[in-house]
């Protein structure tokens, strides 16, 4: 007879999981720490010296910084302070390294077995930074690095991280899933895991770094003030209308929105319900894959909503043309205005 129930003990694939994707999340030095032990690989028994730790873990917390400045919930950091000094050359190698040491680690070594406020059964490494200076490396960790996943783990830590960054970044603690349009409200809002939403402020702004300040579909100007004559619309680029014929296509994605001038969203020869060619289609293409490798804080958002390659991508936004034409029939292309630049 078997049971019906049977109580197991998790894996060391999944402790690690557990600490990466659901421990504390105060500060990003967790996933530094993470990408910098999978990096390292240092053997069973090993004593991993803070100084030696240093330079990848500095160097992880000093390239995410250039992406998203916000790499925790305080206010303020010595350790990322030298990090940003380093990356304006205000600092040296050696001066981050031993502000590194010095400043860096005081939280996440203890922290970073801490999961839902208990540490784990299973740890990766002994802190003996009192007696040693550093951390001793465990079995566990050793084992971890022969499993058959551990190819995936550097990349779900980095993904991890964007999040946690988008999520800082948007002023979002609870865990994020979507970033939608609310047409009522004119602004972007977050769908949490519950699909709870909420407001994100600065819709217009997050869209038009990419833009250079440039209409989305004729390159004239437009301007963020929103009490000046060129304030743009935040308009679908597949007509808001579709959501009436599909449910599968999140029109209100942050992937469909683009910044358009009055004109060309509903003034004389606008685009109304009308579908863009294919040469703005490209344009679109162009707009999300740039958002998607420049380390954008909505990049994940964006993969989620239209696929996880670039021609996955592509051929979502293909078919989704195809589908547009089909019911609403019409192309529509822009009187261009000014030069092209994006
Ligand atoms: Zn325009």
């Amino acid at each position: 007879m078997t049971a019906l129930f049977l109580s197991r003990e998790p894996t060391l694939e999944e402790y690690w999981r557990a600490i990466v994707l659901f421990g504390r999340n105060v500060a990003s030095y967790k996933f530094a720490l993470a990408k910098s032990l999978l990096e390292i690989r240092p053997a069973a028994g090993q004593l991993l010296k803070l100084e030696d730790l240093a330079p990848t873990y500095s160097r992880h917390l000093s390239q995410h910084l250039q992406g998203a400045n916000k790499q925790g919930t305080f206010k303020s950091s010595k350790f990322l302070d030298a990090c940003r000094k380093s990356n304006t050359g205000e600092i040296n190698a050696s001066q981050l390294i031993e502000a590194t040491v010095r400043y860096g680690f005081s939280n996440v070594i203890d922290a970073f077995h801490v999961v839902g406020q208990r540490e784990t059964p299973q740890r990766f490494y002994i802190d003996e930074r009192k007696i040693n200076a550093g951390i001793r490396i465990t079995d566990e960790f050793a084992s971890l690095l022969n499993s058959s996943q551990i190819v995936d783990l550097p990349q779900e830590v980095e993904a991890r991280w964007r999040l946690v960054e988008t999520a800082w970044e948007l002023g979002i603690t609870r865990s994020l899933v979507a970033v939608d349009y609310d047409t009522s409200t004119e602004s972007l809002v977050y769908v949490d895991k519950s699909r709870r939403r909420g407001p994100i402020t600065g819709s217009r702004d997050s869209l038009n770094g990419y833009q250079k300040g440039r209409c989305f579909y004729c390159y004239s100007e437009i301007h963020i003030d929103p009490s000046g004559p060129s304030h743009p619309d935040v308009d679908h680029f597949f007509p808001h209308i579709l959501k009436r014929i599909t449910s599968t296509i999140s029109i209100d994605g942050i992937w469909n929105l683009v910044l358009a001038c009055k004109d060309c969203n509903r003034g004389i020869g606008g685009k109304f319900d009308r579908v863009p060619n294919l040469a703005l289609l490209e344009r679109l293409h162009r707009r999300n894959e740039f958002l998607i490798s420049s380390h954008h804080p909505l990049r994940e958002v964006l993969m989620q909503q239209t696929g996880n390659s670039e021609g996955a991508r592509a051929t979502f936004l293909n078919s989704t043309h195809n589908q547009a034409r089909a019911v609403l029939i019409h192309e529509w292309a822009p009187v261009q205005k000014a030069n092209p630049c994006f």
